[in-house]
Formats: structure tokens, C-alpha cells, sequence
């Protein structure tokens, strides 16, 4: 029996062709000739392919993080893996906010992408497409994201570079993969098995507010709506913010009385915050806000909008966002 995969494509650079006349990449349903670009991708399995919208990944919401989570649902009997392709701007939030939908994964969802169109010269889809497709069917059971020989998990992966072929990393988790003569599976870095029957949890509340922190920056224009529920600042190094020249940390302190979280995160790419190392931090912290530890920018935002999502209990939502869900967040 061929093993089944379940291929849904998105949009994205992979699937692009180039406009002659402009020269500009527009979404094209080139998948419809898959198999005819790459046709040892049937040797792997017997590949439905699924096309729920066609965008340049810029255009996602969490609404079609909702599609793709109720199409692997509804498919989730009939095959034994899954492979999405997408746009790279922002695939690392839809793998992350993924990872949190797709509750007791029973098989692996592999994201890729490309940095050139698989129509091109030189495209990097090619291999991204057949080493997604080989670990879509491998032991491995959660969201990762496949790019450059490298499978990364999903929630701890950014894009990191604009132009090279190794466009995304993992700056705070190891990989899951490495794809070279044969394919290396590291199973100390998988989520262990959590036996939990599969199901979706899909809602998702976009109810925050990002304010990012530089120097000389007017924190006065730091003003949530009424109805913004979290309240990301995004700080320096280990969690710091000036004490200088705003009132910055009594306003935390009002939002955080007005009930909603606020949360703090680095500009910094890699590393785990410690807001307690200098006074600022410090003082955050005793004003009610907590920290993103060693969590990507997309997992935090994606994780709030999932907790929001499901619950109006400050302290649960809380106590969610410090915990570690999917393997997002290290203990
Ligand atoms: N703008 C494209 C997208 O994210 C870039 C890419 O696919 O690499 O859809």
C-alpha cells in the first residue's frame, strides 16, 4: 500500500511565476502540473493535493490558520502526513500557531518553502519540496518546518535571512533533522509522544498590542485600545526598558490592573530573557508583567492569540503563556 500524504499548497514563492512583462512573482497554481515538475515525489507516496487559497503569505490571518487546521482535521484519518507550502514572510507564525491548534498530533505537518520558484533555474524548492515530503511520512509527530536540508521545529523557527537558501533557524532549540546522504532524525530533540486522542482547538483572539522599545523613544504613544487584551513590550537584551525619561513602569502597572497581560519580550534574536538581572527588568516584573523566556517573537504572538482565544481568566491565560504548550517555551 502507497503511503498517503496529504499536500495542501498555500501560495508563496515556491508556487510563483515570474510576469514577464513586469518581472514581478504572483501566486500561480502551478501545483496543478506538480508531479510534472518533480515527478519522483510519487515514489515517496500517493500525494492528495489540497489548495484552499493562494497568497503571498503576507496576506494570512488567523483565519486561514483555521482552514489549514480544520483541512488536516478533516483528512487526519486518511493520510499519514502532512506537508504545507508557503510563503516564507510568514511561515513561522502559521507553524507556530499551528502547533498550538493541532493538539495530539498523530503524524508529522511539514512547513516549506522556497527562496526561488520551483519554475526557476536554481530553485531551491526542488529538494525543500522532497525532503518535506520524506519526513511528512517520517515517526516524527509535530509541526516542524523544513527549509535547506535543516527540519526545525515550527515553534521555535524564524526567518532569519532574506536572500540566502538557509533562510530560516532555530536560534534557541536544536534541530529536529538533517537532511544530508541519508536523513538524521535526533530523537532526543522530539516532543515525546503524548498518546492524547487528536483534536483541533483552533479559535484565536488578536487582541494585543506590540510596542517596540528604542532609544530616545516616545513611550507616551504607548496607548492600548479598549478592548486590547495583551500588551507586548519589546525590550533590550535580557528584558530592560529605560528608566529615564518615561513613567513607563506605572503604566505597566495600570495595565496590568486593568486586567490585561502585559508581556515582555527581547529585541534580541536568540537567548532567554532574565528581566530580573538589572533594576528595570526587575522593577516590570513587580508591576505585573512576565517575560517570553526563550520564546520566538511569532510563537509568543501566536500563543497569545491562542490563549486569549480560549479563555477569559487572566490567571489561566497567564499561566498558559509561561508554560511550554508545544514545545515553544523551554522549562
Ligand atoms: N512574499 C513571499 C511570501 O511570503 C515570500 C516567499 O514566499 O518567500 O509569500
Amino acid at each position: 500500500m502507497p503511503r498517503r500524504l496529504l499536500l495542501i499548497h498555500t501560495g508563496g514563492t515556491i508556487g510563483m511565476v515570474r510576469d514577464q512583462a513586469s518581472g514581478v512573482l504572483k501566486p500561480d497554481l502551478l501545483y496543478d502540473s506538480l508531479t510534472g515538475f518533480i515527478p519522483e515525489l510519487t515514489q515517496l507516496g500517493e500525494i492528495q493535493i489540497e489548495i484552499p487559497f493562494l497568497l503571498d503569505s503576507s496576506d494570512l490571518t488567523p483565519a486561514h490558520w483555521q482552514v489549514l487546521a480544520e483541512l488536516i482535521r478533516i483528512n487526519h484519518n486518511r493520510v499519514e502526513g502532512v506537508v504545507i507550502t508557503h510563503g516564507t514572510d510568514t511561515l513561522a507564525y502559521t507553524a507556530s500557531a499551528l502547533s498550538f491548534m493541532l493538539v495530539n498530533l498523530p503524524f508529522p505537518v511539514i512547513l516549506t518553502g522556497a527562496q526561488k520558484p520551483l519554475s526557476e533555474i536554481r530553485s531551491d524548492a526542488r529538494a525543500n519540496l522532497i525532503n518535506a515530503v520524506d519526513l511528512a511520512l517520517s515517526e516524527i509527530r509535530e509541526v516542524a518546518v523544513l527549509f535547506d536540508h535543516r527540519l526545525m521545529r515550527g515553534n521555535r523557527t524564524v526567518k532569519s535571512h532574506i536572500n540566502h537558501f538557509d533562510a530560516f533557524s532555530s536560534p534557541n532549540y536544536p534541530l529536529l533533522a538533517r537532511v544530508g546522504m541519508d536523513i538524521e532524525i535526533y530523537q532526543r530533540n522530539l516532543l515525546p509522544p503524548t498518546g492524547g486522542f487528536f483534536h483541533t482547538m483552533t479559535e484565536m483572539d488578536n487582541s494585543i498590542d506590540v510596542y517596540r522599545l528604542f532609544p530616545g523613544c516616545r513611550t507616551s504613544s504607548f496607548v492600548p485600545g479598549n478592548d486590547t487584551r495583551a500588551v507586548v513590550l519589546v525590550a533590550y537584551g535580557a528584558g530592560n526598558v529605560s528608566l529615564q525619561d518615561s513613567d513607563l513602569i506605572d503604566r505597566v502597572r495600570l495595565w496590568h490592573q486593568e486586567g490585561r497581560l502585559v508581556v515582555i519580550l527581547s529585541e534580541s534574536g536568540a537567548g532567554r530573557l532574565d528581566p530580573g538581572l538589572y533594576e528595570s527588568g526587575a522593577r516590570l516584573l513587580d508591576a505585573g508583567a512576565v517575560h517570553g523566556g526563550d520564546m520566538t517573537f511569532a510563537a509568543s504572538i501566536t500563543k497569545l492569540m491562542f490563549l486569549l482565544g480560549h479563555s477569559t481568566d487572566p490567571a489561566s491565560i497567564r499561566k498558559g503563556f509561561l508554560s511550554s504548550l508545544a514545545g515553544e517555551r523551554s522549562e
